[in-house]
């Protein structure tokens, strides 16, 4: 609370090292973001040749997901700024990482444009504030002049901790999590900020696949890395994490409410 508030009173600094001018990432960050090299379309991961088949998912992608956008592995400044914006201590963190948020070009070069985003829904009963994955749909929907429904998917419990549990049991932990409150049509862009096995996203996928979606694509700022991925790391590239569609960068109002 109180470093938001300075953050607003003090001289701006540059939201990944916080020690050069800002309020955008310096050079350097700029430099060091983790970007994934080749990311497999069905499920994120790096890909050494991006001709070859993904080794991680064999490409059978993610259950109830047709594709997925993803730009960042979950390390170093991304990782820096992720912790920031999640603990509301830093609202230039989130509004630098709704920037770094894939745009849906690569979603639909000939086929029709999705209908619709909505964001992975908060936990039942977290502390009201700023939520990221919310707040990253919202800037997507604005970007692609889309509409947004934050409040469709809700989480019918609470979840235990995903990050300590097996693949088998993170499936089984979010196992029909989500129930969709009105019926749809098209298709869906799902949002999220991190991508683990993607068994959050599929339960979120499942439900919005129920209520009528024809397919659901999601579009995530970056992907937890396995043993071994982080030696793919690329240079950050501007005109790859965000696309020709996002006209709004500059106008964007920014304060307490991040987006
Ligand atoms: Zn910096
Ligand atoms: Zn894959």
């Amino acid at each position: 609370m109180w470093s938001a508030v300075l953050d607003l009173l003090l001289p701006s600094v540059c939201p990944g090292c916080h020690l050069a001018a800002g309020p955008d990432l310096c050079p350097a960050c700029f430099a060091s973001l983790p970007a994934i090299i080749s990311p497999c379309a069905w499920c994120g991961a790096p890909r050494k040749d991006p001709e070859a088949d993904c080794s991680a998912c064999a490409g059978r992608g993610f259950t109830h997901i047709a594709a997925i956008a993803v730009t960042w592995h979950y390390a170093g400044t991304v990782k820096r700024l992720v912790g920031d914006a999640k603990a509301g201590a830093r609202p230039a963190a989130a509004r630098v990482l709704a920037g770094l948020l894939p745009g849906l070009a690569a979603f639909y070069q000939d086929d029709e444009p999705p209908n619709l985003v909505v964001p992975i829904p908060p936990a039942p009963g977290r502390r009201p504030g700023p939520h990221l994955a919310t707040g990253l749909a919202r800037r997507l929907a604005r970007r692609h002049r889309l509409p947004c429904r934050p409040g469709l998917l809700v989480a019918t419990r609470f979840p235990a901790e995903q990050h300590a549990l097996s693949a088998t049991d993170r499936e089984r932990n979010v196992a029909d999590l989500f129930r969709c409150r009105e019926s749809l049509t098209g298709t869906v862009v799902l949002v999220d900020d991190l991508v683990t096995s993607g068994a959050t996203a599929s339960a979120a996928a499942k439900a919005l696949r129920a209520a009528g979606a024809l397919q659901v694509l999601l579009c995530c700022l970056a992907r937890t890395p396995r043993r071994g991925e982080l030696a793919l790391i690329g240079g950050a590239k501007p005109t790859a994490a965000i696309d020709a569609a996002d006209d709004d960068s500059e106008s964007e109002p920014t304060g307490p409410s991040f987006f």
